[in-house]
């Protein structure tokens, strides 16, 4: 086996006993493989080990990745920052949008979206952890939010979206996670999705309701440059 093939092996027994630990079928939690930075062959090797959901953070790089591998039946999904200029292609191009935390974003995807496409799934990125550095909108301002984004024609909001800060302490990453969720059951949308979890914190976000999660490094281990994550947002500047 590959070290990817071996790398999807470990992260699926931790998605079942994540799931199992808190008597949740392991089915409802799917598995996207974040491929930023990653070569297009990386993804060609986890397309053959069984994954089809792919997350890419940076637009250009995951048009390059998306064309060399157009001969693979692939999901591809956006999980970056979204500067306006950039909604037309990411509206043409993907199939699931996770980081959307404006409105003014959510109508550019909506009027962008291509006819002949199904609507776009859509997740509204909400701040958990509240500090001024990260992307995502206020908890308060999600119920407006979620509403608005929901009556758009051409997109379908399917849930809510975090990246906490990170931390080592699984009663904190929990927190966060809990938050997600009840904010998510306040609101009356019928959403089948909870995109949270990464390579450190997946058992945690199971624990309180993910239905995906987003994980890397544990698939394809370090990246060769830092992840966006922990940057601050061009598009808010
Ligand atoms: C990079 C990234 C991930 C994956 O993080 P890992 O810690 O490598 O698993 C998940 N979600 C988003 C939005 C990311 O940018």
């Amino acid at each position: 086996m590959s070290t990817i093939a071996t790398n999807i092996a470990k992260v699926g027994a931790r998605i079942r006993e994540a799931a199992q630990a808190v008597t949740r079928d392991p089915d409802e939690v799917r598995l996207l493989a974040v491929s930023k930075t990653q070569p297009a062959d990386a993804i060609r090797q986890a397309s053959s080990a069984g994954l089809r959901d792919f997350g890419e953070n940076y637009l250009q790089e995951a048009l390059e990745k998306q064309s060399e591998l157009a001969d693979l039946p692939l999901t591809w999904h956006f999980i970056g920052p979204i500067q306006s200029n950039k909604t037309k292609a990411i509206a043409e191009h993907f199939d699931w949008v996770h980081s959307v935390d404006r409105l003014k974003i959510a109508q550019r995807l909506s009027d962008q979206r291509p006819a002949s496409s199904a609507p776009l799934n859509i997740c509204l990125q909400v701040n958990v952890s509240g500090e001024a550095s990260k992307s995502g909108c206020s908890p308060h301002d999600v119920p407006e939010l979620a509403r608005a984004m929901a009556a758009l024609p051409r997109l379908r909001l399917r849930g809510l979206m975090t990246i906490p800060e990170p931390t080592d302490d699984p009663a904190e990453q929990r927190a966060a996670f809990a938050r997600l969720r009840s904010l998510q059951d306040e609101l009356d949308l019928h959403l089948d999705t909870l995109s949270m979890g990464m390579s450190q914190d997946l058992e945690a976000a199971i624990a309180e309701g993910a239905t995906w999660v987003r994980i890397g490094t544990a698939l394809f281990g370090a990246r060769a440059y830092p992840s966006q994550v922990a940057t601050v947002d061009p598009s808010h500047e």
